[in-house]
């Protein structure tokens, strides 16, 4: 599959499987089996694992292009999506020892049958995720793991979660491992119900590890190595797809409300409200010009990352900082622009709206990336 081939079928699903449903699954919290099976049947979900596991070894310019043009349509699924990319990258760097156990899973991956996810955030440590509070304890020769996993995407959808938690010898909070939990683990269950403010149809509920036993072969890093793996496999994939729903979101309010400005008249001056109120062009405008300096600081992070040099991790850390906060301000430019009807919930503008006030409560929050690039600039250790 080339990178044109995998957007047009991204653009497929979107106008034909995701559209239709997106605002009634928002409505009603429904995650989207239908979504996943279409992915998965158009080759999608094995987007970036390498040829051997029938992937299409595409890199992240097309993930970026595939994510923002699902999130145009429902910002839920593109999350579920990501989520899955960086499980299965996180199954594809892992350590050698792990090969043979994960060979066949990558391959269900690569045909299409087969959705990951992560769970790293806990309740003990909030939006800290690189410091989970569970430790895996040995026993022969794998580990038992009980944990609170407190938001996790997919969650009861997904076949197969990486996990994170404090290695069994770890000394410091950050000594963590990651493991391969399939959903079918006797212990595991889904904790408890989804419902968000926004992305209500990823599913992104609690779920409880209790004594799960996880085999040797399921370990995906070293003793402690998990948290390298977070900071170098999962964060700049997470940020740059984080950013690119975003940017998905920011588009589809822009033509959301260009459609309203032409549809929506002033009977009595014969008139569209755009036809009528520069203000409203004006402010139309702002969002377009936001929305083009969002892809573009996108396309330069794409350009870091296939070209990694000094600067990128700043990139990195910058990109979804930048991007949540577009998000939100984009959004809600709409949801003035267009009013009462976007206010009455007669556009799907609200939803755009609240989906985009989920990418500032996903970790490493805004707040937290502000640090992390302030820390930097200044020469500090950022933990
Ligand atoms: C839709 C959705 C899907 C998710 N999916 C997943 C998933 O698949 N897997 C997964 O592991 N997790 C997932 N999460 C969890 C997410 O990544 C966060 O861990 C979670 O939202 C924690 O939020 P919190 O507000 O409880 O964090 P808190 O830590 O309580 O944060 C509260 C506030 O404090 C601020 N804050 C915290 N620490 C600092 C700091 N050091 N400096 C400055 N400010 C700080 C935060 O920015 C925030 O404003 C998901 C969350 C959402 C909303």
């Amino acid at each position: 599959m080339t990178h044109d081939a995998a957007v047009l079928k991204a653009r497929g699903i979107a106008s034909r499987v995701l559209a239709p449903s997106a605002g009634q699954n928002d409505k009603a919290g429904q995650f989207s089996d239908e979504a996943v099976v279409s992915l998965g049947e158009s080759g999608l979900l094995g987007l970036m694992l390498p040829a051997d596991v029938g992937g299409s070894g595409l890199g992240p310019r097309t993930c970026a292009a595939v994510i923002a043009t699902l999130a145009e349509a429902d910002a839920s699924v593109a999350m579920v999506y990501l989520m899955h990319i960086l499980g299965t990258a996180t199954l594809s760097a892992a350590r050698p020892s792990a090969a043979q156990a994960l060979a066949p899973i990558l391959r269900e991956i690569g045909a299409g049958r087969h959705l990951s996810t992560l769970a790293f955030s806990e309740a003990g440590s909030r939006s800290h995720f690189w410091a989970p509070i569970s430790r895996a304890h040995r026993n022969g020769d794998g580990v038992r793991i009980s944990a609170k996993k407190s938001w996790v995407t997919s969650a009861g959808h997904a076949h197969s979660y990486v996990v994170s938690s404090l290695a069994p010898e770890g000394t410091g909070p950050t000594d963590s491992t990651l493991y391969l939990v399939p959903a079918q683990t006797r212990g595991f269950s889904v904790a408890g119900p989804w419902d968000g403010l926004g992305l209500r149809a990823n599913a992104s509920a609690p779920i409880a590890l209790d004594d799960c036993q996880v085999p040797a072969d399921f370990q995906l890093t070293d003793d402690g190595a998990g948290f390298s793996a977070m900071l170098n496999v999962v964060l700049p994939l997470f940020n740059l797809g984080t950013a690119s729903v975003a940017l998905g979101l920011c588009r589809a309010a822009v033509a959301g409300t260009a459609s309203h400005l032409k549809s929506a008249k002033f009977e009595h001056l014969d008139q569209s409200l755009g036809e009528s109120l520069p203000t409203l062009r004006a402010q139309l405008a702002a969002m377009q010009i936001d929305t083009d300096g969002l892809s573009a600081r996108i396309d330069d992070l794409i350009e870091h990352l296939e070209k990694p040099r000094e600067t990128t991790m700043l990139r990195v850390l910058e990109s979804k900082a930048a991007a949540g906060e577009v998000a939100i301000s984009v959004t809600s430019a709409a949801m003035r622009v267009c009013g009462g009807a976007a206010f009455s919930k007669h556009l799907g503008i609200e939803r755009l709206f609240r989906d985009a006030h989920a990418g500032a409560v996903m970790a490493p929050t805004v707040d937290v990336l502000r640090e992390f690039i302030g820390k930097s600039l200044l020469g500090m250790p950022l933990f």
